[in-house]
Order: C-alpha cells, then structure tokens, then sequence
C-alpha cells in the first residue's frame, strides 16, 4: 500500500488530533486516505473543496443517556450514539451495535466505512452508525425489551424515513428491530415502516434481508474467483463468527458446492472436518442463543477449541464474519502459508493494516468489508424501496437483485483498481469508487 502523500497525511494528523483516543476511526480513515493519492491528481477540484476534510468529520453526532431497570428492579444507566456521517448520496443508514466494547471511536469508525459500504452499493443511502455500551448477554428477553424503548426514547428525534434509518448489528437483530420499531410507533404515532430495516417478515420486513450479508459476501468471493479463472465448488472455507452474518455466509458456501469446516465465538472455536452442520448451528444460534461450545455436544468428532485462534485452521477460503482487527499480520500469514486464496470480510474492518499488507503482497484475492459486506445494507435498500411502494418482493426476485448489485461492486471496483494502476487490488479499487461517487455529490450540493 502507498504511503500517504503529504497533503493527505497532513489531513490525517488533524483527523487524529481532532479525535484523540479513537484508535479504530484513526484506522479508518487512514486505510481510506491511503488509497486517495492518484484521485487528487486526477481531480484537484476535489483538494480545492476540502472534500476530504470535509468527508472525515461527521454531519451530526449525538450521544445520550440510556437509563434502563434491570429484572431485579436494579437502575442501570448505558451511553447511546448515533453518528449521522454523511449525507450526500441519501438519508443516513447504517446498523446499531449493542456490545459492552462500544464507544465513540466504533462507532465513527463503522459509521465512516458505512458512508463509502453504502455509496458502493449504488443505492440512495448516506452514511451512519449508532449503537449503545450495553451488554445483552445474559440479559432476558423483558429487559432486552426495557432498553430498547429506553434507546428509542431518546434516538427516535433523530430518525425519520427520510432523515435516518437504522437497522441491526453486532446485538441488534430482528427481535431487537422489533422492540424499537414498537416504541417509535408509539412516540410517534406513525406507522413509519422505512425508519428501521430488518424488520420481521409481515409487518414491513423483507425477504433476503435477514441473509444478504452472508450471501452477498459468498456472490463477492465467487465474482473474485470467476475473474481467476476459479471457483467455490470443492473449496475448503472457514468462516469466522457465529451470528447472522456467519450464519448465512455459510448457508451460501455450502449451496454453491464449498466445504465449510470451522466457525467461532467470541469464546471458542468449532472444527468439524466433515464439514459444519448448518442445521444444529441455527437452531443454537437463533432459536436457543447458546454458545458453539455446546455444538460438541451433539456432534463427536467435532472439536471445541476455547479460546482457540481460528486461522491456524488451514483453508483456501477464509471468511471473517465475527468483529473488527480479528485477524492480525501473524493470522494473516498463516492463512497464506496453510493455502489461503481469497479473503472476503462479512465483518466490519476484521483485518488489521498488517494483516491487509500481507494479503495484498501475497497476491490473494482479498475482499474489503466495505465491498464485500455490502449486500446487507444493499438488501436494507431494497427494504426501503419496497416499503416506500407498500410492496413486497418474492424470495427469488430479491435475491436476483442483491446478486446483481454484488456482481455490480465487484464489477465497479475490479474496473477501478485497474483503472488507478493496481489491478486486482480491491482495497484501492472500493475505497476510490466509494469515494468518487460521494465527492461529486457534494460537490453538487454547494458547501454542506
Ligand atoms: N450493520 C450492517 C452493515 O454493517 C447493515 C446496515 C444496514 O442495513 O443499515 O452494513
């Protein structure tokens, strides 16, 4: 990867001194500047208009109280935030994380890679992230619930279907979407189906939402090895994760003919060298929101790693679908030591800067989250539409659309990457594209 020119690492030293300790957003922007040296050459109107500065502070952002009462009465106070990014291309859009890890520089960080994630998609979305430092593990069903019409109490001024749609995350699912959704109808008394996505099948939700980021990212790898002359059929794939994400990547990899031998999480790894039962991870997952650990149980020559490393499993495809910087330089070396081909991220920035530099000196086909995880916040698009006709689309024909707007990123930042003089580089290839396309919005709308 090139070193920042000066003009744009003097921009990323005001960045990081004008958000101080928010070590993930530094991260983002910096792997995002790094790509933008040849763009200002060719556009200096661009530099003229501090688009970039202009890109790296946020619109709006709001961080509030979350008071909640807990099962035994106890009052518990969380912090809530929504980072409205970007603009330009639509109304905000991006999912909310609750996990006990959030904090401000998360959440810019995810609301930063949303802003280009959603330009890339080609639909009319801008970019935003929220979430909350609350912890739903363990937590019951009824104070889920409490604090999420806490959260809404306070984040429903903000939303609007055409001001700012939220979805899910890491935490954040349908039954989540479902309780926020019931508390900004009753603040609002507006049944507003397209202020939320992922919202349950009849009653506003749609089709292929809840698997599109597990599928897109499954389309994305498939597109990279088609252009190698390769393909999903016979492959040995880990994928990283256990949740939605995960869940559905899988599902994907084992209809397109792939062997899929381990999954993760956050306390332990799964391998099943006879390959991943789908059916019983499901039924852990989404119906009795167990760990994996207990997957071992039901299956004997499955082995439970705790606290195991999931890249020491050797594969030819590698999907990391849990968080950000799960895989680190060491990872990623050994990934492409054991025989690792291709890389696509369903997560969020799950690879560190070192890890990318290995992927990409290593010449594998390596898939940015902004790229290939896209298919969620795409179909989330599809929901909106859908929702703005009262409509609602078949199975098949919403799948149809997300594996065309799949093949469309790849398509869109394969082109690019050739045409900035780094072929097969799609770090390059989605970072420029996803950019471009939001530069020339602002640009248009005047000084904003
Ligand atoms: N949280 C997902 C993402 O990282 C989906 C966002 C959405 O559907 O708005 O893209």
């Amino acid at each position: 990867m090139s070193v920042l020119p000066e003009a744009i690492e003097t921009i990323f030293q005001q960045v990081k001194a004008r958000n101080p300790g928010e070590d993930e957003f530094h991260q983002a922007v910096k792997e995002v500047l790094e790509s933008l040296g040849p763009v200002l050459v060719k556009y200096p109107e661009f530099s003229d208009h501090k688009i970039i500065e202009r890109i790296c502070e946020p619109e709006r952002q709001i961080i509030f109280r979350v008071p909640w009462q807990d099962d035994r009465g106890e009052v518990q106070i969380n912090r809530g935030f929504r980072v409205e990014f970007n603009s330009a291309l639509g109304p905000y859009k991006g999912g909310l994380r609750f996990h006990p890890s959030v904090y401000l520089g998360i959440i810019k960080f995810l609301g930063f890679e949303q802003v280009f994630k959603n330009a890339l998609t080609g639909m009319p979305i801008g970019g935003a992230k929220g979430g909350a430092d609350f912890d739903p593990k363990g937590r019951s069903d009824a104070e889920i619930m409490r604090f999420c019409q806490s959260f809404m109490t306070e984040l429903h001024r903000h939303l609007g279907e055409y001001t700012d749609v939220p979805a899910g995350d890491i935490g954040v699912g349908g039954r989540e979407i479902g309780y926020l959704f019931g508390q900004y109808k009753r603040l609002t008394n507006r049944y507003e189906s397209g202020v939320l996505t992922g919202k349950g099948i009849g009653w506003g939700g749609a089709l292929v939402r809840k698997e599109a980021t597990g599928y897109g990212a499954v389309y994305f790898v498939r597109e990279m090895l088609r252009v190698r002359n390769d393909s999903l059929e016979g492959k040995t794939c880990v994928v990283s994760g256990a949740g939605n994400v995960a869940i559905y990547t899988i599902e994907k990899l084992l209809e397109m003919g792939a062997k899929v031998i381990a999954c993760s999480d956050s306390q332990g790894v799964i391998v099943h060298e006879q390959g991943v039962d789908l059916a019983l991870l499901k039924q852990l997952k989404e119906e009795e929101r167990r760990r994996i650990e207990d997957y071992a149980l039901h299956h004997k020559d499955a082995r439970y790693l705790p606290g195991g490393n999931i890249w020491d499993v050797p594969c030819q495809v590698a999907m990391p679908s849990a968080t950000q910087n799960e895989i680190n330089g060491r990872d990623a070396r050994k990934l492409v030591r054991n025989g690792c081909i291709a890389v696509a991220e369903g997560a969020n920035m799950p690879t560190t800067p070192d890890g990318i530099r290995v992927f990409i000196e290593a010449g594998i086909a390596y898939g940015p989250g902004k790229a290939a995880n896209a298919g969620g916040v795409a179909t989330s698009a599809l929901e909106m539409q859908q929702n703005a006709s009262r409509d609602s689309w078949t199975f098949e024909f919403t799948e149809q659309k997300l594996d065309d707007i799949m093949t469309g990123i790849h398509a869109a930042t394969w082109e690019t990457a050739e045409e900035f003089g780094a072929p097969g580089n799609y770090v390059i290839g989605a970072n420029i594209t996803g950019f471009i396309r939001v530069a020339n919005a602002m640009l248009a709308l005047g000084l904003i």
